[in-house]
């Protein structure tokens, strides 16, 4: 078994350059030619992890299955690669602290006096270490969060200077960057890379590739240039031109040769390129899928990042469903018995979408009504499933004051309650229920239909039940619950079998939706609503 292997993934000039998916297109490229990899993130903030940030801040938080509330990369490290990526994948300057104060607490530092360097960087390196080691993998793919320069990247990068002076060629540096374009002189720049790449010098970091973004074509000149001044080879120069798909970024760094370049680097041998055959069949279907299948995402963040997996899980399915899968959001805020009609119109399915509380509440309750009573296509997911059980208890149950606890604490007709365990939890962070849980689906349902199988797995984030009380009166007027967990017998879905598709779930799908793998549930649901459309 050979040793493991460190890319670290830094970037400079301005963040927002797409370091997540380099370094997913890394792992799957490395992963074609049949290395066992993973991907970490390092994010530079002090919060524990993202859980409790406002999506505003940080986009959407994505769950993976052992309950680690994480940082959206990880979303597409999974839907690139397939891997499961767990606690270990995803750090915070926080976490690494909290992690080095307790440790002092307990006197494990033996009297020391504790400094960044050398106990916050040495749990830094534990932490990249540890993960390699534990599950063998011949590579891990570490990518550090913020821009070169920031005061809080500071040990991250002394942690790297120092595992690649230990481990040589077994540590490799690449660093992503930024080309502008000046139109009024018609010229690229290349100043602010080579600035970058002084920085990293400076703190003894020599990057070994360097993967330039860029909105125009750079031309061999100006690779070679980057190349000379930055003491880089120039087959470790490469370039990340702006692509109508995310998905296509593997193939394009595969053909400039992106892989063998790092293999060379760590002095791998190298074998003849693999064809990356299903996932060039993927780009292939969703180039010629121009038919649009248009899909209302009823939320209260307008920012394309805070509903991502979601996002991409309808994409794909669309993809699947050999159809253009087109997004508009939906501003739950602004809807009202008035206007829902109109801002509903020309949609062929809804997602009600997660969230917390009460801002927006109304407009999903209304939507989720009108989806029901004009029978179109509709999906919940989390709080969106709530939203819909709420509805169906005020309209047809007759509660007109039916609401969940987390919006009306002293409602009688408590038909989503608070879970039994999240009573008497105080803290905010990582308390929730969290992570993948076991449902068993019931035979004759449509989601059954849907999944072709009993048991399943699905990722939760939420402190908020369906009521067991009312289930019966539900089932008696048309609504099913059909998915629960064999060990709470909390429900994870409910359905209302009379209509083209209308279902909830209480888990998170999208965190499972992967490019070679998409869900069931999104692909069912855009076909629903592709056939909706045609009729
Ligand atoms: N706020 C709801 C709960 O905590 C739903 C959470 C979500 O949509 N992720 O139960």
């Amino acid at each position: 078994m050979a040793e493991t292997k460190y890319i670290f993934v830094t970037g400079g000039v301005v963040s927002s350059l797409g370091k997540g998916i380099i370094s997913s297109s890394i792992g799957k490229l490395l992963q074609a030619r049949g290395y066992n990899i993973t991907i970490q993130k390092f994010d530079p903030y002090i919060n524990i992890d993202p859980g409790t940030l406002n999506p505003y801040e940080h986009g959407e938080c994505y769950v993976t299955v052992d309950g680690m509330e994480t940082d959206l990369d990880l979303g597409h490290y999974e839907r690139f690669t397939g891997i499961k990526t767990t606690k270990a994948n995803s750090m915070t300057t926080g976490r690494i602290y909290k992690s080095v104060i307790d440790k002092e607490r307990r006197g494990d530092y033996l009297g020391k006096t504790i400094q960044v360097v050398p106990h916050i960087t040495d749990e830094i390196k534990r932490n990249i270490k540890q993960l390699g080691l534990k599950y063998n993998y011949d590579f891990v793919i570490t990518e550090i969060g913020g821009t070169i320069g920031d005061i809080e990247s500071a040990p991250f990068l002394e942690a790297i200077r120092q595992m690649k002076w230990e481990l040589g060629k077994r540590a490799i540096n690449l660093h992503l960057t930024y080309v502008p374009y000046l139109k009024a002189a018609g010229e690229l720049k290349t100043k602010p890379t080579q600035h970058s790449v002084k920085e990293l010098q400076s703190v003894g970091i020599q990057p070994d590739l360097l993967v330039l973004r860029t909105e125009q074509h750079l031309g061999d000149g100006i690779r070679k240039k980057v190349a000379a001044f930055c003491n880089v080879d120039f087959d470790c120069v490469v370039q990340s031109e702006d692509l109508p798909c995310i998905y296509e970024v593997p193939v394009k760094m595969q053909e400039q040769g992106l892989d063998v370049a790092i293999l060379r680097k760590c002095g791998e041998e190298i074998k003849p390129t693999p064809e990356l055959g299903p996932w060039k069949a993927f780009l292939e279907r969703r180039k010629n899928a121009t038919e649009e299948i248009h899909i209302g995402l009823v939320g209260k963040y307008d920012l394309q990042d805070a509903y991502k997996s979601i996002r991409e899980s309808l994409s794909q399915a669309g993809t699947y469903n050999d159809h253009k899968t087109v997004l508009t959001f939906i501003n739950s805020e602004e809807l009202t018995e008035e206007n829902v009609a109109e801002r509903l119109a020309g949609q062929d399915g809804i997602v009600v979408c997660p969230g917390f509380g009460q801002r927006g509440i109304d407009g999903k309750v209304i939507a989720a009504h009108y989806t029901r009573t004009h029978n179109i296509p509709t999906f919940g997911i989390c709080l969106g499933m709530q939203m819909m059980v709420i509805e169906f208890a005020r309209n047809v149950l007759g509660y007109k004051d039916a609401n969940s606890r987390e919006i009306d604490e002293k409602t009688i007709h408590n038909v989503i309650d608070i879970m039994e365990e999240q009573k008497n939890i105080t803290n905010m962070g990582g308390t929730m229920r969290l992570g993948a849980y076991e449902c068993v689906l019931r035979q004759d349902s449509r989601t059954f239909e849907i999944y072709h199988q009993e048991h399943i797995q699905e990722r939760h984030r939420h402190r908020y039940e369906f009521n067991n009380d009312y289930e019966k009166e539900y089932e008696k007027n048309g609504m099913m619950c059909v998915g629960r967990n064999p060990e709470s017998d909390l429900v994870e879905i409910v359905e209302i079998p009379g209509l083209k598709w209308y279902i909830g779930t209480q888990f998170h799908p999208e965190y499972q939706s992967t490019v070679l793998n998409p869900h069931p549930l999104f692909l069912d649901f855009i076909k629903t609503a592709i056939e909706n459309k045609q009729k």
